[in-house]
């Protein structure tokens, strides 16, 4: 008897021939993501991986608790490997059940059970009335029912037996690294996290651009926008950032334009900026946390002005969603805590009393001619600080 770990596949299963692509990324980062756990194989076949510890030194419940977060699975069980015998899986079922009653109360079960191995004696509702049998004969205090139990048993007969009561969700969506790379424009807020996570969902690769305004902004405040990336990186793979020096654009803007616009302004350097990174980087898109009418600055028009200085597309994953729904994904994904760590953050320090909300982009471009950004543009990029989180 053996305990391994199978994962399903979700979106993935439905592509044609590039399938096995996507299914051998994944594996390389399921592999990845377990390397330092303990010795175990991954391997896979029809829209499941199985991970099977090598020895007793694989630790099993990280291994786990891991594979809930790895993009391009939707769920992921412990369960037990048995040889496909009728004495052995009925034998399973029970010490599952009672392993069950140990963890929690347990009054109503069922069996489910599918069998892909055709030479086994019996069907499946034979198995899983056998086999519920068998738990009822040992724990006569239990009574089944098929519509809302308490503990489902399921049990698979294929080559060997699979047998497990859990089913823990993963997020979907497509395997990192199979989607090209985009460039998030990282803060130390509550969005920016979550829009990189929801895009690096989709299997695309990030690095981040985080706009940084010493002394206006604390060393704390770039640690606490490290640590995000490290925390979101942890699901979507590799991660560079590029911490970019914006003091003097800052002042600059601060001190000679109108200051209702101060805000778009500032959005279109970092979104000029982060475009020229991005292209250094391979990156074939922008991303960021806003969502329409959250502040000044994410109204419909200034959306508008803040696209027209980027060239690449820019992304916004979260541009339908309430705070309320970006904070959950937040807390979900760990990243909720220290984004709320009370750090300034550049964009805070300098914020106009009354931006204009309806800004127009010819009144923008007109008020951008008072101040030459473009030299101080090239010197921010010159002097970027590079980080990576492996
Ligand atoms: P967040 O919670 O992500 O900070 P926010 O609601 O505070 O977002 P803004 O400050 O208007 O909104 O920023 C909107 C988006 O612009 C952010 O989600 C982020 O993608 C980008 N951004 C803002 N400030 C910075 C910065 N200092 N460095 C990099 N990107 C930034
Ligand atoms: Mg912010």
């Amino acid at each position: 008897m053996e305990k391994i770990i199978l994962a399903r596949i979700g979106e993935i299963a439905l592509k044609g021939l590039n399938r096995s692509v996507f299914e051998r990324r994944l594996a390389v980062n399921i592999r990845k993501m377990i390397s330092d756990l303990g010795p175990a194989k991954v391997r896979w076949s029809q829209s499941r991986f199985y991970i099977e510890p090598e020895d007793d030194t694989f630790m099993f419940e990280d291994a786990l608790e891991r594979l809930t977060g790895v993009f391009g699975l939707v769920s992921v069980s412990p369960a037990t490997v048995i040889p496909s015998e009728e004495e052995a899986v009925f034998a399973e079922a029970v010490a599952q059940m009672k392993q069950e009653m140990e963890k929690r109360t347990v009054r109503t079960f069922k069996v489910e059970t599918k069998r892909g191995l055709k030479t086994f004696p019996l069907n499946s509702p034979a198995i899983s009335a056998e086999a519920g049998g068998r738990i009822l004969d040992a724990f006569p205090e239990l009574t089944v029912d098929v519509k809302n139990p308490d503990v489902i048993i399921y049990i698979e007969v294929r080559e060997q037996s699979y047998v497990y009561s859990q089913i823990l969700p993963a997020p979907g969506g497509m395997p990192t690294g199979c989607n090209g790379k985009a460039c998030l424009l990282l803060s130390g807020g509550i969005d920016s996290p979550v829009a990189g996570y929801m895009i690096g969902k989709r299997g695309v690769s990030i690095c981040a651009v985080h706009f940084y305004s010493y002394p206006y902004t604390s060393e704390r405040a770039k640690e606490k926008v490290l640590e995000l990336a490290s925390l979101v990186s942890r699901f979507t793979g590799p991660m560079k950032v590029m911490v970019v020096p914006f003091t003097d654009i800052q002042l600059e803007i601060h001190q000679k334009c109108r200051d209702e616009l101060g805000t778009v302004l500032l959005r279109r350097s970092m979104m000029r900026i982060a475009d020229r990174l991005a292209r250094k980087n391979g990156c074939s898109a922008l991303v960021t946390g806003e969502s329409v009418g959250q502040v000044a600055s994410q109204t419909m028009q200034a959306i508008y002005c803040t696209d027209a200085a980027a060239k690449m597309p820019v992304y916004r994953p979260l541009i339908g969603m309430d705070k309320m729904e970006v904070v959950a994904i937040a807390q979900k994904i760990g990243t909720f805590e220290t984004s709320i760590l009370p750090y300034e953050d550049c964009c805070t320090v300098f914020t106009p009393k009354h931006p204009k909300t309806r800004p127009m982009l010819s009144e923008i471009e007109e008020e951008e001619k008072r101040v030459d950004l473009a030299p101080m543009e090239d010197k921010a990029i010159a002097e970027i600080e590079v980080i990576r989180f492996d």
